[in-house]
């Protein structure tokens, strides 16, 4: 017996009919109820139990059609089937019954397994229709409050169910969109288009448990959203999917504003600079620039203030930003503290850089957050359309370029990028690593360039200088690596090394020449070496590992490199005073040439640098310089060294200012430790070459 229940109400005036129904159906599992007038079963169907009604044609009073008419009334043929049942002549009336709404007839004398069979499909339809409409209607109810649209595929038609709202977010009425996939697919933008396929596809192979992307679809207005779909796959019994359904909701606000800020970030940025390349593409006479800018010192600042006040400053400056900047520019938050402004239609390349100056003037005015006065200055970087780029990473990372060089430079600046940069960016990473490998294999060389005593006419001392012979590229100018070595730290293994190497040297002259030796070796130190807290100990080391005098050493610092961190300068300079050692500020003049800074600190010697010396002759006001300069050393008992003598007569007029020391390509350049030690011999054989004594 098949598994079979439901409510069936039997309508029927005679007694014996009745009963019969009554026995079967309840044998074959029914719940059954009886009745014998049309009347009495209106009212039991009002109770709404009942999910099934034979009901006989030919009654006194209400008549099997009529009765049928009423219950048509309130319930339709699927919530509630009325199978007619008829005697054999009642034809005309079967037909009356089922154009009123009856399901279904069964004829008298009953044949059961018919009757049955005949019930039990109306009771299965009835059953899928109550189903159905349950479904709908949750379907309806969700929808009606949804603020994400619903979407229904059928994978065999293509056709789509979208819902009202699906159509609101791209921008469409209820009726003027047809239910076809295309309608979807293609208003998806044409760079996700192959993902969203993709993602789709892995869910109705089975590797995914559902799709779940988020994609640009085109908007009615031209315009194009963020949306994010989900949705799952109804399978058949034999996994085969046959339908998808699932949401769509827009997404764009959290995908293309920085929410703490709330001015657009990366991705919304990028997106208005494709744009942009688009319309540059349309239009050759439209031009554009990409600015990136950075508070200086951000990163301190908010170690310093901590993350609310740092915060609030970001979102402070985004505020002046926007009300700074002329319709049409967007404004953006890019990473965590760069901003970027696209600067539409530009006339020229120097238009961006006003804009540029234009938004680094707005951090004049300090910030209040919290109470607390903040002041900051801002660096940043510039590309154009000018270089013709295809994409927006690649302007993107060329502004940022100009941002780094501009920090560089110490900040407070902006800096437009021409593409060489970008090449010369690539240039300086080849040549630190290049740089690197030389350090750990020491393939540097010292040179050695006298320094001569005016009135003796005699070399009392080199200056140590690094070469590098770099290969496949030739000897690299020490201008060039040591900044990059300061940069990356190399300079305190190459200062190291400099250090040994050139102690050895002097002492290995000493040992090679039989008289004694009244020359002094004078080794730069750069600004980061005299950060090391070590730097007095490695000069000492490198003297006692060599054996030489602390006196035959002079350590050449510049000013700058002192005033960056007086306190712990002044103390290394300290003990490397103490342990014997002379120092020297090398070029003097060119930084802040602070008076002050020299009684603060144990200094022995001045070098004057080589930019007065080449001019003196024709600018009066080097020459002045240098006569302070020369004069304040003497008061203050300090030694004299000239740099850059080329001539005689530079020779001759510092000389005769009072200067007692000079070095330059007058007397040598600066030469290999073979060549030095030639110079030293020729002097005390007395056959120096005649330069040397020019200036007495
Ligand atoms: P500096 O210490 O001021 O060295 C003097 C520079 O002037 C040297 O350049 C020298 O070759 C050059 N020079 C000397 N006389 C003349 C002249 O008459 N005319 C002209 N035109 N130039 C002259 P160099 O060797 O290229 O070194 C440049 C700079 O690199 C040095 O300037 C120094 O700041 C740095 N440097 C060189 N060797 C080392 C080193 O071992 N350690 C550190 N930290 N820096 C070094
Ligand atoms: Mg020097
Ligand atoms: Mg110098």
């Amino acid at each position: 017996m098949p598994d079979v229940h439901g409510h069936i109400l039997v309508v029927d005036d005679i007694e014996e009919n009745r009963d019969l129904l009554q026995r079967r159906l309840s044998r074959r599992g029914y719940d059954v109820v009886v009745t014998d007038s049309g009347e009495r079963a209106l009212e039991i169907l009002a109770g709404g139990e009942i999910d099934l009604v034979l009901l006989d044609i030919m009654m006194p009073g209400l008549s099997g059609p009529e009765t049928l008419a009423q219950i048509r009334q309130s319930s339709d043929q699927g919530s509630l089937p009325v199978i007619m049942v008829s005697a054999k002549n009642e034809s005309e009336d079967i037909v009356q019954s089922l154009e009123t709404g009856a399901n279904d007839y069964i004829s008298k004398p009953i044949d059961f397994p018919i009757a049955f069979a005949r019930i039990e499909t109306h009771l299965a339809l009835k059953r899928a229709d109550d189903a159905l409409r349950s479904s709908e209607e949750r379907f309806s109810l969700a929808m009606e409050g949804a603020t994400e649209g619903l979407w229904d595929w059928d994978l065999k038609t293509d056709e789509v169910f979208f819902s009202t709202r699906w159509k609101a977010i791209v921008g469409h009425d209820d009726a003027d969109l047809p239910n076809h996939i295309s309608e979807w697919f293609d208003r998806i933008h044409e760079k996700d288009i192959d993902r969203v396929r993709t993602e789709i596809n892995k869910h109705i192979d089975g590797i995914s448990l559902r799709i779940d992307t988020t994609y640009r679809i085109r908007h009615a207005n031209k315009t194009s959203r963020w949306v994010r779909t989900v949705g799952m796959a109804r399978r058949d019994a034999d996994g085969n999917p046959v339908r998808l359904a699932g949401s769509l909701s827009d997404v764009t606000e959290q995908i293309l504003m920085d929410p703490h800020t709330d001015i657009p970030n990366r991705t919304h940025f990028r997106d208005s600079i494709d744009r942009a390349i688009a319309r540059k593409e349309r239009d050759e006479n439209f031009d554009f620039g990409v600015i990136i800018l950075e508070l200086d010192s951000y990163q301190d600042l908010k170690s310093s203030v901590g993350h609310s006040v740092s915060e609030q400053l970001l979102q402070d400056f985004a505020q002046r930003l926007k009300a700074h900047t002329r319709p049409g520019d967007t404004v953006a938050l890019i990473g965590e503290d760069s901003f970027a402004m696209l600067a539409d239609d530009i006339g020229m390349v120097a238009d961006a850089v006003r804009i540029a100056e234009r938004a680094r003037g707005i951090v004049e005015a300090p910030f209040d957050i919290f109470g607390e006065e903040i002041t900051s200055t801002m660096s940043a970087g510039i590309a154009t359309s000018y270089t013709a780029y295809d994409s927006a990473e690649d302007i993107l990372r060329d502004a940022t370029l100009g941002l780094r060089s501009a920090q560089e430079l110490g900040g407070n600046c902006a800096q437009i990028v021409d593409p060489e940069l970008h090449a010369q960016a690539l240039a300086r990473l080849h040549l630190e690593a290049d740089l690197r490998r030389a350090t750990v294999t020491e393939a540097f060389e010292l040179h050695y360039q006298p320094i001569v005593d005016f009135n003796l006419g005699k070399i009392t001392g080199f200056e140590t200088l690094i070469r590098w012979d770099r290969p496949d590229h030739g000897p690299v100018s020490p201008v060039v690596f040591i900044p990059v070595a300061e940069r990356t730290a190399l300079i305190n293994q190459i200062g190291k090394w400099v250090l040994n190497q050139a102690c050895h040297q002097l002492a290995e002259w000493q040992k090679s020449i039989s008289t004694p030796l009244d020359c002094v070796l004078n080794v730069n130190v750069s600004p980061r070496q005299i950060q090391q807290p070590d730097l007095a100990k490695q000069v000492a080391d490198a003297l006692a590992d060599s054996g030489l005098d602390p006196r035959s050493l002079k350590i050449e610092i510049t000013e700058s490199a002192v005033l960056e961190d007086l306190d712990n300068a002044a103390r290394t300079l300290e003990r490397l005073h103490d342990l014997g050692v002379r120092i020297a500020i090398d070029d003097f003049g060119t930084g802040y040439s602070s008076l002050s800074t020299l009684l603060h600190v144990p200094i022995d010697t001045i070098k004057i640098d080589r930019s007065f010396t080449s001019t003196i002759e024709s600018d009066p006001k080097a020459h002045q310089i240098v006569n302070a300069i020369i004069n304040m050393a003497y008061s203050l008992g300090k030694d004299i060294v000239a740099e850059g003598i080329e001539t005689k007569s530079q020779a001759a007029i510092i000389h005769d200012m009072g200067a007692q020391y000079g070095q330059g390509y007058l007397y040598s350049k600066p030469v290999p430790a073979t060549q030095a030690l030639d110079l030293l011999k020729d002097q005390l054989d007395g056959t120096n070459a005649p330069q040397m004594s020019v200036a007495i």
